[in-house]
């Protein structure tokens, strides 16, 4: 009977019983043999299956990724000056769909974080791990999943031992960005970065993405003060390389994670069509 049934249902999706040819329809094949397991098991299992066989269709070494950069606090959770502890952790209500659209588009949704809290010996790089496996786990329980975490624990004035330097990867610097870049074969040029600080917009800009500011955590503050300067108002150690300060205006600035995601999948549409 259950062999009858799925034969049934290969031909009504795929006009054949004789097999599936293109990888297309293999992937859309298991998918609709997953559906069918869940509807007849009926045991909930086919959320945690289908997470697995998306991200197994997502890896592919040939191709090159646009991705969305994410900063964490402010963006993706609530700001709560450093987060030491786990239930000061708070996504905000739009984060989770605002993930899954970037998994759904083919980008790689990755998250970027300055975290000097280590250097300042407020809690370890461990307890940062922590805190990204717990935002891991929420984030699948709603469908959505982050495909890589990167965090700077230095600081160039205050901090402990080696993590008291200045380093090439805490923003405004975008060294995290290249290293996430090459190991998650990533397309700068077509990528996108969403912070709620300018300099988030700033490492974007160093490497060819296009940056997002949004107004929750201190991006309205941002708009208030540093939006208003002009580049020669900065104070020289604020202004990076004189270069780019010249274009820290946001490609846009959007209402909250959800707001800047939904500018981005715009935003790819006109490109590709240009
Ligand atoms: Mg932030």
């Amino acid at each position: 009977m259950r062999n009858y049934e799925s034969k049934s249902f290969e031909k009504f999706f795929f006009g054949s019983t004789r097999g599936v040819r293109r990888r297309g329809d293999l992937v859309k094949h298991q998918w609709v043999m997953r559906l069918l397991h869940y509807v007849r098991n009926d045991r909930g299992s086919i959320f945690q299956s289908s997470q697995r066989l998306l991200r197994s269709t997502r890896n592919d070494p040939l191709k090159k990724y646009a991705a969305v950069f994410l900063d964490r606090d402010g963006t993706i959770n609530e700001e709560v000056g450093y987060l030491d502890s786990l239930d000061k952790l708070r996504l905000f209500e739009n984060t989770a769909e605002a993930i899954r659209l970037i998994n759904e588009n083919g980008m790689k949704a990755v998250v970027i974080t300055n975290q000097s809290g280590v250097a300042r010996g407020y809690f370890t790089e461990d307890f940062v791990k922590t805190v990204h496996r717990q935002m891991q786990e929420t984030l699948q329980e709603r469908g959505a999943f982050l495909d890589g975490f990167y965090y700077c624990p230095h600081h160039p004035t205050e901090g402990i031992g080696s993590y008291l330097k200045v380093c090439p990867c805490r923003k405004p610097e975008p060294g995290m960005l290249i290293t996430a870049a090459e190991e998650l074969n990533i397309d700068l040029n077509r990528s996108y970065a969403v912070g709620d600080m300018l300099k988030d917009i700033e490492a974007a800009n160093r490497v060819g993405a296009k940056g997002i500011l949004v107004k929750t955590g201190y991006g309205l503050k941002a708009m208030e003060t540093d939006l208003r300067r002009t580049p020669r108002e900065y104070p020289p150690e604020e202004k990076g390389n004189p270069d780019t300060s010249e274009k820290l205006q946001p490609d846009y600035i959007a209402e909250d994670i959800l707001d800047a995601v939904i500018w981005i999948m715009r935003d790819r549409n006109i490109t590709k069509l240009r």
